[in-house]
């Protein structure tokens, strides 16, 4: 090959470079965003609902439960979204294996962190004259300290996202003002637990503004769930609570952050 040929062949060599670097570049910047979210407890109820309905507007589903060898709705859910969908082993109340998970996934945007996991303790339990105490520091552990310490892990993920909201299920149980006409002398725990994760929710809403996070909680309404078997009231579908849930997820903003939202998209009184 004569000195000619071969500038010939480094100039084409370096045009194709500088093409592919600039085409990759063009791909990246016209290429919608797929938004992503971090779903607790999503192998069933409500969790597993907004897994499903998420995996269906697009997004990106981190979805986490405690064992997902028995994750059975989850694992099909994977042989139709499996670039959409991971599935990760996560008990709220393990605070090593949130930092660890967090660790994980770090450098990956989380734009809603969806704190859904949660247990009600057993009416049984919570029964003033017999109150097991024990149950009591279960339902803190996951409705109550489950989230804060979610959030705490998971904040540079959700700050290094575009969306930045940090959302909680949390119950219209945990309104005080909703006690007093729906009367009290019951789920001890699991009421306070929801009111005590508002307050902690306000807070850091309070303090993430600035940083341009949105933190907010929504209320599903009742809703048929392994949760409220055998309770005798009229419930609604988890398709129609989450649906309602993910709308209003969609108007919690910084403008509006600390928002607590009933599945009505009205605010639920303190
Ligand atoms: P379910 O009982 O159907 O599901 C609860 C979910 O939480 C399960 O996936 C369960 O996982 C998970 N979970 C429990 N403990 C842990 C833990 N330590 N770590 C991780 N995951 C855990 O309840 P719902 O779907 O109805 O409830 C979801 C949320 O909605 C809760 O926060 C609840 O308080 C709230 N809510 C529900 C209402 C309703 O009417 N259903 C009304 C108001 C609020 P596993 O399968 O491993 O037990």
């Amino acid at each position: 090959m004569n000195n000619l040929s071969k500038l010939f062949t480094n100039l084409l060599t370096v045009t194709l470079f500088v093409g592919l670097m600039f085409n990759d570049q063009l791909r990246s910047e016209s290429e919608p965003y797929t938004p992503t979210t971090m779903i607790t407890g999503a192998n069933r109820g409500i969790g597993l609902e907004f897994t499903k309905q998420y995996l269906q507007k697009g997004w990106k589903v981190i979805a986490t439960c405690r064992t997902p060898d028995r994750a059975d709705e989850l694992n099909n859910l994977k042989k139709n979204y499996p670039d959409h969908l991971s599935i990760m082993q996560l008990d709220v109340t393990d605070h090593n294996r949130i930092d660890e998970l967090a660790l994980q996934l770090s450098g990956i945007p989380v734009d809603v962190l969806l704190n859904n996991a949660g247990i009600s303790g057993g009416s049984s339990n919570q029964i003033f004259g017999t109150m097991d105490y024990k149950v009591y520091e279960d339902v803190l552990a996951v409705n109550t300290i489950g989230p804060l310490k979610m959030a705490e892990a998971f904040y540079p993920h959700v700050k290094g996202s575009q969306l930045k909201k940090i959302i909680t299920v949390s119950s219209s149980e945990g309104s005080i003002e909703t006690a007093f006409k729906r009367g009290g002398g019951r789920l001890f725990f699991y009421r306070s637990s929801k009111t005590a994760l508002n307050m902690l929710m306000v807070n850091l809403a309070l303090q993430l503004k600035s940083r341009g996070i949105a933190v907010g909680m929504v209320n599903p309404g009742a809703t048929d769930t392994d949760f409220m078997t055998g309770l005798p009231f009229p419930m609604r579908k988890p398709e129609v609570a989450v649906a309602d849930m993910i709308r209003n997820i969609e108007n919690i903003t910084v403008e509006n952050t600390a928002a607590y939202i009933n599945y009505n998209g009205k605010p639920v009184p303190w």
